[in-house]
């Protein structure tokens, strides 16, 4: 199919972009990569009348250290090719460098924006629920001015977001890794690239003697990324050990309220979450490399 008509406009500031959606509202979407819009499009999913293409402005690209070298700038035109290949995610955010490997396809990945996917909220994308786990902040910005959003509160259901009709995500600000934390990433899907049937983030600290801060959040089951707290809390101050893995697991599966898809029901979803934040909980916490690397 081919997408409805639409107008098109490249501005070349931040300040045009917010004009024009103060302007138009909910008549204009964003183009960043297009790897998910255009597809909407053609398929006549959405019919916007204006697309506002951002690719000009220099000020969205990148990725810094900012805040006096306490966390990461990710620019809303830096691409998810560019975030998994920087030194600077790898050294301060290796849970999304480990998590890149599962979004998508290159060629995908050459276009696709980082901020796009946070902005889309797609329940089955691997990176709000990075966001989530690391406590990332989304900075938007309107006409009004420019708010921050914190990932945990920014995604509401299904591409539902805390993100209004005239806002421009600019940048994710992702807080830079403690010393002693660790994370672990993985997930289910048919083919490598796919989206996710089911997938886990987690970040802790401390040891595994002594383990604190587990933050285990669980996506692809529900409507949006699960941040399963009072299953984590069970590691508090605890030591490691598959037992206290398991009631992670079956607490957190529990918690958990999956639709029935082409990849299943309930009971099937909850039994792959449970399999798979075991074998993320065991391997963050048993590997070698994760505690003394
Ligand atoms: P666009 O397509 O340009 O925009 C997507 C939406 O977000 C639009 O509504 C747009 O208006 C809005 N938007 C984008 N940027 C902003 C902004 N800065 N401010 C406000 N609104 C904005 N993703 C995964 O996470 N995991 C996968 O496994 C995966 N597999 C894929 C497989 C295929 C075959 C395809 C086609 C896509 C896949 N994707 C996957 C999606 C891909 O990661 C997209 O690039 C991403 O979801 C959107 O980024 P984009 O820059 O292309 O956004």
């Amino acid at each position: 199919m081919k997408a409805p008509d639409f107008a098109y406009c490249r501005p070349a500031s931040i300040d045009a972009v917010c004009a024009l959606l103060a302007e138009h509202r909910d008549d204009a979407r964003i183009l960043a990569g297009g790897q998910s819009l255009m597809a909407t499009l053609n398929l006549r999913l959405s019919a916007p009348a204006l697309l506002v293409d951002i690719n000009r402005i220099d000020a969205l690209r990148g990725i810094h250290l900012a805040g006096d070298g306490n966390y990461l700038r990710i620019g809303a035109l830096a691409r998810h090719a560019e975030v998994a290949r920087s030194p600077l995610v790898a050294l301060h955010a290796p849970l999304i460098t480990a998590a890149m490997r599962h979004v998508a396809h290159p060629a995908i990945r050459n276009r696709g924006t980082t901020c796009g996917s946070l902005a889309l909220a797609d329940p089955s994308a691997e990176m709000p629920a990075c966001a989530i786990a690391l406590d990332a902040t989304l900075v938007l910005q309107s006409q009004s001015g420019t708010r921050g959003v914190p990932a945990r509160d920014f995604f509401f259901g299904l591409y539902e977001t805390a993100r209004r009709d005239d806002e421009l995500l600019i940048e994710v600000r992702v807080p830079c890794q403690p010393a002693d934390q660790r994370v672990g990433f993985d997930e289910l899907s048919r083919r490598h690239g796919d989206f996710a049937m089911v997938g886990v983030a987690v970040t802790a600290r401390g040891t595994p003697d002594r383990m604190t801060d587990l933050r285990l959040v669980v996506f692809g089951t529900d409507t949006m990324p699960i941040d399963c707290r009072d299953a984590a809390a069970l590691a508090d101050r605890q030591a490691w050990s598959p037992a206290l893995g398991e009631a992670i697991a079956s607490a957190a599966a529990a918690s958990l309220d999956p639709d029935t898809n082409m990849f299943g029901g309930p009971a099937v979803k909850r039994r792959q979450a449970a399999a798979l934040i075991r074998r993320v909980l065991t391997a963050t916490f048993t590997s070698r490399e994760a505690w003394h690397g």
